[in-house]
């Protein structure tokens, strides 16, 4: 937020508390600052009567009418004492006067207009000239403890929206309205691809076959993007002996997320949160010679983590995650190459859905060496290199020192997507440790013993957050190569069945998935079922099409075009092995 968006709304708490006060006298004024939306002002109403939702409008009318007479600030100085005297009626303020004066800061109150509060400073010049009328609007109100203190009375928090512009604000509101719109677990539902059980229990999605769908071809899409970089596929179980974890370090790291079983021969086991350090034990299942690396390992599997059920929700938070996971071991000098391979990958990927991607590159501080595995000399070499390649990529890249990881630097890619909100996505991390904790090496040119290092990278991060992701982007639009049910065709009447038929085979002979819905329900029914399940195409078969032997196809944007069956399939399948948006 820049410090005059600040100032403004930090000016507009004021003017809420004078607006509340005017309509309000009974109101207890106590805190309200700026956030990073617009501003809130936290009211005690117990003295009189409540603002409720339906008395917002008036308080903000009155905001707009007393901000004319709001020319400029002036500020004075007072004594503890005359502070003391000004708040007598208002505990929450003397508690802020008694905190002021024991931290032995100087006591302010600035008057605008003819209201005074006490502050440190902070507001517009002129709130009449700088504040435009039009860029704020009150929001809601909720509820409050008095500095978030559940031992403290309950206060109404009222919210305010502020922005430089009013069409900053629409914008802003656009963005929440269409942010609900899109609300992946609403779209999940309704276009039927995943589903929750009481049974199975929360944090748990079933994928039905819709989503079971998107979920291949968006994994077939990585795979095809490793193979090129010459990854293997790999395969392991989803449990595991206690002794890789002790090893590993996870059993104590991740103590109140492990999911531990218990044998009826009494061991210990545990469901794996992670595929490392499975992955670590096929790498080390005979010696490596340096010819043999890097040894590129991927697998899309999942993962179990214990969460507390307070915090799970649609597929953001969930117990069972969804890694397309892969795990590089290799040499320090091969570490370059590796990072930009992945990088290749995961560019190519989000760029595919229209993402634009900042990076973060997560270095180590400095100053605090000691927190951290590895010389000083590794680490140097391994930041220099992810430097370079950020450069050599002409990424938006920026550098965060204290932000690796204790083994080692990460490259962390944020996603901004169609609603301009940010999400941070594929990570791709250099690890010191775990070849450290298993002691793995290979066999280098001197004929010696080298340690090695590893790479993880998810791109998707996880299938289940990423979907959720993608389908808030796209706004349940998928493009025709991700949409479970590609096409769709609906003969006008019985006498139609026969064409649309063929039709049907041939698409389906193409590997469409296409869907021939000759169920007698009305015309208007079926175009109504094809929008809200946002199908990429429809094909609608009469007289004239029969006749001609054509086919109308009609795209999910309402555009229609005629075509010949040759030309059908061939336009079909070029858009879904292009991968267009
Ligand atoms: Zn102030
Ligand atoms: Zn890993």
């Amino acid at each position: 937020m820049s410090e005059q968006l600040q100032k403004k709304r930090h000016t507009l708490a004021h003017l809420l508390g004078a607006a509340v006060l005017q309509n309000y006298p009974q109101a207890k004024l106590t805190l309200g600052p700026a956030i990073d939306n617009g501003f809130y002002y936290d009211f005690d109403f117990s003295g009189g009567p409540t603002l409720g939702d339906d008395g917002l409008k008036e308080v903000q009318k009155s905001m707009k009418k007393l901000l004319n007479s709001w020319t400029d600030f002036s500020h004075r100085e007072v004594s503890i004492e005359e502070a003391r005297e000004i708040y007598q009626d208002n505990q929450y303020k003397l508690e802020l006067v008694n905190e002021i004066a024991a931290r032995g800061e100087v006591i302010t109150l600035y008057t605008v207009g003819s209201f005074t509060d006490l502050c440190r400073g902070g507001h517009c010049e002129h709130p009449n000239k700088d504040i435009d009328t039009n860029a704020f609007k009150l929001d809601k109100i909720a509820g409050a403890y008095w500095r978030g203190d559940d031992k403290n009375p309950m206060l109404s928090r009222v919210y305010g929206l502020a922005f430089d512009t009013g069409a900053e604000l629409d914008a802003y509101l656009y963005q929440i309205e269409e942010a609900k719109k899109r609300d992946h677990r609403k779209l999940g539902k309704e276009m039927d691809l995943f589903t929750f059980s009481d049974m199975v229990g929360a944090g748990l999605p079933l994928w039905t076959p819709k989503g079971t769908i998107i979920r291949h071809q968006l994994d077939t899409y990585i795979w095809e993007l490793r193979e090129k970089h010459d990854y293997q596929r790999v395969t392991i179980p989803h449990i595991t002996k206690k002794d890789l974890y002790v090893t590993s370090g996870h059993w104590d790291k991740f103590a109140d997320e492990l999911f531990r079983i218990q044998t009826r021969e009494g061991k210990e086991y545990a469901l794996k949160p992670m595929n490392c350090p499975h992955h670590t034990q096929i790498f080390d299942r005979h010696p490596h010679s340096y010819r043999d690396m890097p040894q590129r390992y991927a697998e899309t599997t999942m993962v179990y983590r214990d969460e507390q059920s307070g915090e799970l929700g649609g597929l953001t938070r969930v117990l069972s995650i969804t890694q397309d996971d892969s795990h590089v071991f290799c040499r320090h000098n091969q570490v370059k190459a590796e990072f930009f391979r992945i990088w290749d990958i995961v560019d190519t990927f989000y760029g595919t859905f229209g993402f634009n991607l900042r990076v973060r590159l997560s270095f180590h501080e400095p100053t605090e060496f000691e927190k951290y595995l590895g010389t000083p000399e590794i680490w140097a070499n391994a930041e220099t290199s992810l430097r370079e390649i950020a450069q050599a990529r002409n990424a938006d890249y920026f550098e965060a020192p204290g932000e690796a990881a204790m083994y080692g630097p990460k490259l962390d890619f944020m996603a901004k997507d169609s609603l301009g909100r940010e999400h941070q996505v594929a990570t791709i991390q250099l690890d010191m440790n775990l070849p450290e904790r298993f002691d793995l090496t290979c066999i280098n040119e001197k004929g010696e013993k080298e340690r090695i290092v590893m790479i993880h990278c998810a791109i998707m991060g996880s299938i289940e957050r990423f979907s959720a992701v993608l389908i808030e982007h796209l706004a349940g639009n998928f493009p025709l190569w991700l949409a479970p049910e590609q096409v769709r065709i609906v003969p006008v009447t019985d006498a139609h069945n026969e064409y649309a038929t063929e039709v049907y085979s041939l698409l389906k002979e193409a590997k469409l998935r296409v869907v021939l819905d000759d169920a007698s329900e009305s015309m208007g029914k079926k175009i109504r079922a094809a929008k809200t399940e946002k199908l990429p195409y429809f094909i609608v078969i009469g007289d004239q099409e029969v006749s001609d032997r054509t086919v109308t196809l009609e795209k999910r944007d309402g555009t229609k075009e005629v075509l010949d069956l040759m030309n059908l399939t061939t336009k079909l399948t070029a858009e879904v092995h292009q991968r267009g948006l």
